[in-house]
Protein backbone atom coordinates (compact mmCIF):
# COMPACT_ATOMS: atom_id res chain seq x y z
CA UNK A 1 0.00 0.00 0.00
CA UNK A 2 2.67 2.55 0.99
CA UNK A 3 4.82 2.38 -2.52
CA UNK A 4 3.24 4.50 -4.93
CA UNK A 5 3.41 2.27 -8.42
CA UNK A 6 5.89 3.60 -11.00
CA UNK A 7 4.16 5.80 -13.40
CA UNK A 8 1.29 7.05 -11.64
CA UNK A 9 0.99 10.89 -10.94
CA UNK A 10 1.34 12.13 -7.52
CA UNK A 11 -2.06 12.97 -6.73
CA UNK A 12 -2.87 9.07 -7.26
CA UNK A 13 -0.95 8.41 -4.22
CA UNK A 14 -3.37 6.87 -1.76
CA UNK A 15 -3.15 9.01 1.42
CA UNK A 16 -3.35 7.18 4.55
CA UNK A 17 -7.23 5.71 5.20
CA UNK A 18 -7.62 6.92 1.72
CA UNK A 19 -8.86 4.68 -1.42
CA UNK A 20 -5.65 1.92 -2.31
CA UNK A 21 -4.17 3.12 -5.54
CA UNK A 22 -6.15 1.94 -9.32
CA UNK A 23 -4.46 -0.89 -10.42
CA UNK A 24 -1.25 -0.93 -9.21
CA UNK A 25 1.51 -2.85 -11.32
CA UNK A 26 -0.74 -2.29 -14.22
CA UNK A 27 0.32 0.10 -17.06
CA UNK A 28 0.06 4.04 -16.71
CA UNK A 29 -2.84 3.13 -19.36
CA UNK A 30 -4.62 1.02 -17.47
CA UNK A 31 -4.27 2.80 -14.15
CA UNK A 32 -5.86 5.98 -16.07
CA UNK A 33 -8.82 3.86 -17.44
CA UNK A 34 -9.43 2.51 -13.78
CA UNK A 35 -9.29 5.67 -12.64
CA UNK A 36 -12.04 7.15 -15.43
CA UNK A 37 -14.10 4.31 -13.90
CA UNK A 38 -14.24 5.63 -10.60
CA UNK A 39 -14.31 9.34 -11.98
CA UNK A 40 -17.41 8.11 -13.67
CA UNK A 41 -19.14 6.61 -10.74
CA UNK A 42 -18.39 8.93 -8.10
CA UNK A 43 -20.03 11.72 -10.70
CA UNK A 44 -23.16 9.50 -11.09
CA UNK A 45 -23.39 9.21 -7.13
CA UNK A 46 -23.32 13.27 -6.90
CA UNK A 47 -25.79 13.65 -9.55
CA UNK A 48 -28.53 10.34 -8.35
CA UNK A 49 -27.94 10.68 -4.59
CA UNK A 50 -29.18 14.02 -3.84
CA UNK A 51 -32.65 13.73 -6.14
CA UNK A 52 -32.86 9.92 -3.79
CA UNK A 53 -34.72 11.57 -0.72
CA UNK A 54 -36.87 8.90 0.67
CA UNK A 55 -39.33 10.02 3.20
CA UNK A 56 -39.31 8.25 6.66
CA UNK A 57 -42.97 7.05 6.44
CA UNK A 58 -41.29 4.89 3.30
CA UNK A 59 -37.56 3.89 5.37
CA UNK A 60 -40.13 2.91 8.17
CA UNK A 61 -41.75 -0.24 6.46
CA UNK A 62 -37.94 -0.87 5.45
CA UNK A 63 -37.26 -0.70 9.05
CA UNK A 64 -40.16 -2.65 9.99
CA UNK A 65 -39.36 -5.61 7.94
CA UNK A 66 -37.67 -8.46 9.74
CA UNK A 67 -37.14 -11.20 7.47
CA UNK A 68 -34.46 -11.31 4.93
CA UNK A 69 -37.58 -11.82 1.86
CA UNK A 70 -40.04 -8.73 4.29
CA UNK A 71 -37.07 -6.61 3.56
CA UNK A 72 -36.29 -7.71 0.13
CA UNK A 73 -39.65 -6.94 -0.80
CA UNK A 74 -40.47 -3.21 0.42
CA UNK A 75 -40.36 -0.50 -2.67
CA UNK A 76 -37.40 1.19 -0.59
CA UNK A 77 -34.85 -1.80 -1.04
CA UNK A 78 -35.94 -2.09 -4.69
CA UNK A 79 -35.08 1.28 -5.37
CA UNK A 80 -31.78 0.97 -3.58
CA UNK A 81 -30.69 -1.67 -5.66
CA UNK A 82 -31.65 -0.12 -8.85
CA UNK A 83 -29.90 3.03 -7.45
CA UNK A 84 -27.04 1.69 -6.92
CA UNK A 85 -26.53 -0.74 -9.85
CA UNK A 86 -27.60 2.38 -12.38
CA UNK A 87 -24.55 4.03 -10.47
CA UNK A 88 -22.29 1.31 -11.50
CA UNK A 89 -21.70 -0.54 -8.11
CA UNK A 90 -23.54 -3.85 -9.44
CA UNK A 91 -26.06 -5.72 -8.36
CA UNK A 92 -26.32 -5.53 -4.89
CA UNK A 93 -28.52 -7.57 -2.37
CA UNK A 94 -29.33 -8.35 1.10
CA UNK A 95 -27.78 -11.54 2.63
CA UNK A 96 -28.14 -10.93 6.27
CA UNK A 97 -30.23 -9.53 8.72
CA UNK A 98 -30.19 -8.91 12.78
CA UNK A 99 -32.03 -5.47 13.80
CA UNK A 100 -30.26 -2.24 12.73
CA UNK A 101 -27.66 -4.34 11.05
CA UNK A 102 -27.89 -5.28 7.45
CA UNK A 103 -25.33 -7.27 5.46
CA UNK A 104 -25.49 -6.77 1.53
CA UNK A 105 -23.59 -8.43 -0.71
CA UNK A 106 -22.24 -7.72 -4.82
CA UNK A 107 -21.61 -10.98 -6.53
CA UNK A 108 -19.08 -10.02 -9.15
CA UNK A 109 -18.32 -6.40 -7.47
CA UNK A 110 -17.56 -4.07 -10.93
CA UNK A 111 -15.36 -1.95 -8.01
CA UNK A 112 -12.85 -5.11 -7.42
CA UNK A 113 -12.65 -5.25 -11.51
CA UNK A 114 -10.93 -1.88 -11.40
CA UNK A 115 -8.00 -3.12 -8.71
CA UNK A 116 -6.84 -6.18 -11.14
CA UNK A 117 -3.33 -5.90 -9.39
CA UNK A 118 -4.47 -5.70 -6.07
CA UNK A 119 -4.92 -8.57 -3.86
CA UNK A 120 -4.97 -9.45 -0.16
CA UNK A 121 -6.76 -6.45 0.72
CA UNK A 122 -10.57 -4.84 1.16
CA UNK A 123 -10.58 -2.61 -2.08
CA UNK A 124 -14.40 -1.61 -2.61
CA UNK A 125 -13.73 1.71 -0.44
CA UNK A 126 -16.59 3.32 -3.53
CA UNK A 127 -19.13 0.63 -2.29
CA UNK A 128 -18.68 1.19 1.10
CA UNK A 129 -18.51 5.02 1.03
CA UNK A 130 -21.97 5.11 -1.47
CA UNK A 131 -23.73 2.46 1.40
CA UNK A 132 -22.89 5.39 4.30
CA UNK A 133 -23.66 8.35 2.03
CA UNK A 134 -27.02 6.57 0.84
CA UNK A 135 -28.33 5.62 4.35
CA UNK A 136 -27.14 8.80 6.32
CA UNK A 137 -27.96 11.49 3.46
CA UNK A 138 -31.04 9.85 1.76
CA UNK A 139 -32.60 7.57 4.64
CA UNK A 140 -31.52 10.17 7.55
CA UNK A 141 -30.09 6.90 9.23
CA UNK A 142 -26.72 7.35 11.18
CA UNK A 143 -24.73 4.18 10.73
CA UNK A 144 -21.46 2.66 10.70
CA UNK A 145 -20.47 0.65 7.38
CA UNK A 146 -17.90 -1.86 7.11
CA UNK A 147 -16.91 -4.29 4.02
CA UNK A 148 -16.87 -7.62 5.75
CA UNK A 149 -15.74 -9.56 3.26
CA UNK A 150 -13.98 -9.03 -0.57
CA UNK A 151 -13.00 -10.87 -3.31
CA UNK A 152 -9.45 -9.51 -3.47
CA UNK A 153 -8.95 -10.36 0.21
CA UNK A 154 -9.78 -14.19 -0.41
CA UNK A 155 -13.80 -13.53 0.12
CA UNK A 156 -16.27 -15.71 -2.00
CA UNK A 157 -18.18 -12.43 -2.66
CA UNK A 158 -18.10 -8.72 -1.71
CA UNK A 159 -19.97 -8.42 1.45
CA UNK A 160 -20.78 -5.42 3.14
CA UNK A 161 -22.09 -4.85 7.04
CA UNK A 162 -24.38 -1.53 7.96
CA UNK A 163 -25.00 -1.10 11.51
CA UNK A 164 -27.26 1.54 12.47
CA UNK A 165 -27.11 3.96 15.17
CA UNK A 166 -30.03 3.19 17.44
CA UNK A 167 -31.13 6.90 18.53
CA UNK A 168 -31.23 7.71 14.95
CA UNK A 169 -33.26 4.58 13.63
CA UNK A 170 -35.91 4.90 16.55
CA UNK A 171 -36.15 8.46 15.33
CA UNK A 172 -36.88 7.26 11.76
CA UNK A 173 -39.05 3.94 13.04
CA UNK A 174 -41.59 5.50 15.31
CA UNK A 175 -44.46 7.20 14.25
CA UNK A 176 -47.21 8.47 16.29
CA UNK A 177 -49.30 5.58 17.05
CA UNK A 178 -45.52 3.44 18.21
CA UNK A 179 -45.23 6.50 20.50
CA UNK A 180 -48.77 5.89 22.45
CA UNK A 181 -48.13 2.35 22.21
CA UNK A 182 -44.84 2.78 24.42
CA UNK A 183 -46.72 5.50 26.58
CA UNK A 184 -48.95 2.65 27.74
CA UNK A 185 -52.10 3.36 25.50
CA UNK A 186 -53.68 2.18 22.80
CA UNK A 187 -54.25 3.83 19.40
CA UNK A 188 -57.46 4.59 18.85
CA UNK A 189 -59.36 2.69 15.93
CA UNK A 190 -56.51 0.28 15.55
CA UNK A 191 -57.17 -3.11 14.61
CA UNK A 192 -56.22 -5.57 17.00
CA UNK A 193 -53.76 -7.32 13.93
CA UNK A 194 -52.12 -4.59 13.99
CA UNK A 195 -51.18 -3.30 17.13
CA UNK A 196 -50.20 -6.72 17.87
CA UNK A 197 -47.28 -6.51 14.79
CA UNK A 198 -46.40 -3.12 16.48
CA UNK A 199 -45.85 -4.51 19.55
CA UNK A 200 -43.93 -7.02 18.13
CA UNK A 201 -41.37 -4.81 15.99
CA UNK A 202 -41.23 -2.71 19.13
CA UNK A 203 -40.01 -5.64 20.50
CA UNK A 204 -37.42 -6.19 18.12
CA UNK A 205 -35.90 -3.25 18.71
CA UNK A 206 -36.00 -3.41 22.60
CA UNK A 207 -38.15 -0.77 23.00
CA UNK A 208 -40.89 -3.31 24.91
CA UNK A 209 -39.52 -6.35 27.10
CA UNK A 210 -42.36 -8.97 27.75
CA UNK A 211 -45.42 -6.47 26.80
CA UNK A 212 -43.80 -3.44 29.12
CA UNK A 213 -41.32 -0.73 28.53
CA UNK A 214 -37.82 -1.67 28.56
CA UNK A 215 -34.86 0.63 29.93
CA UNK A 216 -34.06 1.33 26.39
CA UNK A 217 -37.77 2.62 25.56
CA UNK A 218 -37.94 4.58 28.76
CA UNK A 219 -35.37 6.20 27.96
CA UNK A 220 -36.00 6.86 24.43
CA UNK A 221 -38.91 8.04 25.48
CA UNK A 222 -37.63 10.53 27.75
CA UNK A 223 -35.01 11.64 25.41
CA UNK A 224 -37.62 11.76 22.29
CA UNK A 225 -40.23 13.41 24.49
CA UNK A 226 -38.01 16.62 25.30
CA UNK A 227 -36.77 16.88 21.08
CA UNK A 228 -40.02 16.77 19.50
CA UNK A 229 -39.11 16.29 15.64
CA UNK A 230 -41.56 16.94 12.97
CA UNK A 231 -41.48 14.22 9.99
CA UNK A 232 -40.58 15.74 6.58
CA UNK A 233 -43.67 14.71 4.27
CA UNK A 234 -42.94 14.48 0.49
CA UNK A 235 -43.33 11.55 -2.30
CA UNK A 236 -40.34 8.93 -2.67
CA UNK A 237 -38.19 9.01 -5.32
CA UNK A 238 -39.63 5.82 -7.26
CA UNK A 239 -43.23 7.55 -7.40
CA UNK A 240 -42.42 9.38 -11.03
CA UNK A 241 -41.01 6.46 -12.39
CA UNK A 242 -44.07 4.28 -11.45
CA UNK A 243 -46.24 6.78 -12.76
CA UNK A 244 -44.96 7.15 -15.93
CA UNK A 245 -44.72 3.24 -16.20
CA UNK A 246 -48.58 3.08 -15.72
CA UNK A 247 -49.04 5.32 -18.33
CA UNK A 248 -46.73 3.98 -20.81
CA UNK A 249 -48.45 0.35 -20.01
CA UNK A 250 -52.02 2.27 -20.14
CA UNK A 251 -51.23 3.59 -23.46
CA UNK A 252 -49.50 0.75 -25.36
CA UNK A 253 -48.33 3.01 -27.84
CA UNK A 254 -45.12 5.82 -27.16
CA UNK A 255 -47.06 8.28 -29.23
CA UNK A 256 -49.90 8.77 -27.41
CA UNK A 257 -47.94 7.85 -23.77
CA UNK A 258 -45.19 11.13 -24.84
CA UNK A 259 -48.44 13.20 -24.60
CA UNK A 260 -49.60 12.49 -20.97
CA UNK A 261 -46.14 12.12 -19.72
CA UNK A 262 -45.27 15.61 -20.99
CA UNK A 263 -48.45 16.82 -19.02
CA UNK A 264 -47.05 15.12 -15.78
CA UNK A 265 -43.98 16.12 -15.92
CA UNK A 266 -44.55 20.20 -16.41
CA UNK A 267 -47.41 19.59 -13.82
CA UNK A 268 -44.25 17.92 -11.37
CA UNK A 269 -42.19 20.99 -12.44
CA UNK A 270 -44.78 23.48 -12.06
CA UNK A 271 -45.61 22.74 -8.33
CA UNK A 272 -41.87 21.87 -7.82
CA UNK A 273 -41.46 25.43 -8.30
CA UNK A 274 -44.55 26.63 -5.80
CA UNK A 275 -42.53 25.02 -3.09
CA UNK A 276 -41.47 27.83 -0.81
CA UNK A 277 -37.65 28.36 -0.60
CA UNK A 278 -35.67 27.43 1.78
CA UNK A 279 -31.99 26.64 2.78
CA UNK A 280 -30.42 23.30 0.97
CA UNK A 281 -31.03 20.96 2.99
CA UNK A 282 -27.14 19.59 3.06
CA UNK A 283 -23.77 21.22 2.27
CA UNK A 284 -23.24 18.90 -0.72
CA UNK A 285 -22.27 21.27 -3.71
CA UNK A 286 -23.99 19.07 -6.20
CA UNK A 287 -27.12 19.76 -4.54
CA UNK A 288 -27.86 23.28 -6.03
CA UNK A 289 -27.18 22.09 -9.55
CA UNK A 290 -29.39 19.10 -9.75
CA UNK A 291 -32.78 19.50 -10.39
CA UNK A 292 -33.89 18.30 -7.15
CA UNK A 293 -38.27 17.67 -7.77
CA UNK A 294 -38.40 15.11 -4.81
CA UNK A 295 -36.10 16.03 -1.87
CA UNK A 296 -38.53 18.29 0.60
CA UNK A 297 -36.66 21.68 2.05
CA UNK A 298 -36.32 21.13 5.84
CA UNK A 299 -37.75 23.79 8.21
CA UNK A 300 -34.08 24.84 10.38
CA UNK A 301 -35.82 24.09 13.05
CA UNK A 302 -36.53 20.22 12.44
CA UNK A 303 -32.88 20.25 11.16
CA UNK A 304 -31.21 20.90 13.95
CA UNK A 305 -33.08 19.32 16.35
CA UNK A 306 -31.96 16.10 13.92
CA UNK A 307 -28.05 17.50 14.50
CA UNK A 308 -28.68 18.00 17.43
CA UNK A 309 -29.65 14.45 18.27
CA UNK A 310 -27.05 13.25 15.84
CA UNK A 311 -24.22 15.19 18.13
CA UNK A 312 -25.47 13.96 20.87
CA UNK A 313 -25.13 10.04 19.25
CA UNK A 314 -21.72 11.06 18.17
CA UNK A 315 -20.10 12.42 21.50
CA UNK A 316 -21.54 9.38 23.80
CA UNK A 317 -19.14 6.31 22.78
CA UNK A 318 -21.84 3.74 23.05
CA UNK A 319 -25.91 3.55 23.35
CA UNK A 320 -25.44 2.69 26.83
CA UNK A 321 -23.34 6.02 27.07
CA UNK A 322 -26.12 7.76 25.60
CA UNK A 323 -29.06 6.13 27.56
CA UNK A 324 -27.03 7.25 30.29
CA UNK A 325 -26.57 11.43 29.84
CA UNK A 326 -29.99 11.00 28.65
CA UNK A 327 -31.37 10.00 31.93
CA UNK A 328 -29.65 12.66 33.55
CA UNK A 329 -30.51 14.98 31.50
CA UNK A 330 -34.24 14.64 32.08
ZN1 LIG B 1 -14.59 -6.00 -2.63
Amino acid sequence: MSDIPPGLPPFMGSPAGGPPPMASGGSFAQSLGAFGTMLKIQETISTRFPISKVPWRDTRVFLRAHSIESIRSTPLYGFMMRLFKDVGLGDMQLVGYAPMHYVFAVPGCPVCNIYPALHNQKVCVATTDALHRFFKEELELECMVEETECVKDSGAVCKFKVALQPISAYQVLLDDNDRLILSGKRPPAMEQPELVSRVEVLTIYKLLDRGKLSDIGEAYMQFAGSMPVKEKIFDPPWKTAEELRSIISKHGAFGAAFGEMATKVQSVQHSALEMPSSPPASSTPSTSSVPSLSSAPAAPSVQEQASKIKDEAKNAGSFAELIAKMKKQN
